[in-house]
């Protein structure tokens, strides 16, 4: 099996797995327990946050575990809302068009409940304009939401950009979903001036369940969940210690390896792309590098749905996902694609590749092959 769809989710690294075994069987004590046992428990979550921010340039008590990044989206555009709406006054949110629907569907909600809320477009290339973001500001704008990569196309969106645009408007919260950035591309919370930064332990080699939201200090939050007083009151209940230890080690070695990663990926997408051009009737959905994150293809084959070219590359042992992971089940065009190209036929062929820096050359020769004898196998049906 050739696995090419590491933005869906990733195995896990195998230290990982060692750790998350050995802290299950030896560490079970309720961390806010007062005994020694509960102690060694919140020991290895006090390191597991130590890691965390030294891997992000960040401060420990900036670190918040949570169940996964839908969880620290759904924190981080409700909680910003709650902290707000203290006074009742009307307020006003921005947020990109092709946010996965862990943050879309927040904001969606929110707009059904009152919330005044600007979309932003995409340009061609799947990117946002910082622009339009500054142009959108009013004066009771309380957050601004855009990704790092967009989960289907790659698209890069330019946050060091708008991160200065904010940094003008200082009650302006600045939230960012890193999920599909971390070990791919460089990140840099604080010279970016990101207020809330998310991130899924599942898609960088950690366990599914586990993710984090960065809240740098001062900036307003309120709680979803209500209880304990656990990741300072801002997720109570009990930890996930075998995930949060899991996790940090997950965090910490995507960091170190992002450059090397980098490179990596970047020739062996060069070298996928090369080949898939040649194909016919092939059209890149993703922009080239600088403007994409190296570890994510999207291309669409018009008049192939992409579902059947996906299980066709199934038989020959090669996996790859139409949309994302999230949205695939409901045989929609692709919103993303549908805010990039407005056409609605490239939005319902898409095929999303997603490579792992662990991908050999050798594998990206398997995956063209296979993409050859499908879109031969399929081009003939077409014609009829
Ligand atoms: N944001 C992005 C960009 C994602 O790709 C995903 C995973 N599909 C999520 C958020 C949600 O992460 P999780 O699965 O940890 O809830």
């Amino acid at each position: 099996l050739l696995y090419c769809d590491h933005s869906a989710s990733t195995p896990p690294h195998p230290d990982v797995i060692r750790t998350i075994t050995e802290v299950m069987e030896q560490v079970y004590a309720n961390p806010s327990s007062i005994h020694q046992a509960g102690g060694q428990a919140e020991q290895l979550i006090r390191r597991a946050r130590e890691v965390v921010a030294r891997a992000l340039n960040v401060h420990a008590s900036e670190v918040i575990f949570t169940s996964g990044a839908t969880e620290s989206n759904n924190l981080a555009v409700f909680g910003t809302a709650r902290a707000h709406a203290i006074d009742g006054k009307p307020r006003h949110m921005i947020v990109s068009e092709v946010e996965h629907a862990s943050v879309y569907e927040c904001y969606k909600q929110l707009g059904r409940e009152g919330m005044d809320i600007t979309y932003i477009p995409v340009d061609k290339n799947g990117c946002v304009q910082p622009e339009q973001i500054e142009a959108a500001i009013r004066p009771h704008t309380i957050m601004v939401s855009v990704m790092h990569v967009n989960n289907e196309t790659g698209s890069l969106q330019p946050l060091a950009e708008i991160g200065s645009v904010l940094s003008r408007y200082p009650k302006v919260s600045f939230h960012v979903d890193g999920v599909q950035g971390l070990g791919k591309v460089p990140v840099d919370i604080r010279q970016w001036g990101i207020d809330l930064y998310s991130l899924s332990g599942h898609k960088i080699g950690g366990p599914k369940g586990s993710g984090i939201l960065i809240r740098r200090r001062e900036v307003p939050l309120k709680p979803l969940l209500y209880g304990g007083k656990q990741e300072h009151g801002f997720r109570p209940g009990t930890e996930n210690v075998p995930g949060i230890v899991g996790l940090a080690k997950a965090i910490r070695l995507a960091a170190e390896g992002q450059p090397s990663n980098y490179e990596k990926l970047v020739s062996l997408r060069e070298r996928a792309l090369k080949q898939l051009r040649t194909l016919k009737p092939l059209v890149n959905n993703s922009p080239d590098i600088p403007l994409a994150a190296p570890h994510i293809i999207n291309i669409s084959f018009p008049g192939m749905k992409s579902e059947v070219v996906v299980h066709a590359l199934e038989e020959r042992g090669i996996i790859v996902s139409t949309q994302s992971a999230c949205s695939s089940k409901m045989h929609k065009p692709s919103r993303v694609l549908l805010a990039m190209t407005q056409d609605t036929s490239r939005a319902s062929s898409g095929i999303r590749i997603s490579l792992d820096a662990s991908c050999s050359e050798r594998d990206i020769a398997r995956l063209t092959e296979a993409f050859t004898e499908v879109t031969e196998q399929l081009r003939p049906l077409m014609k009829r």
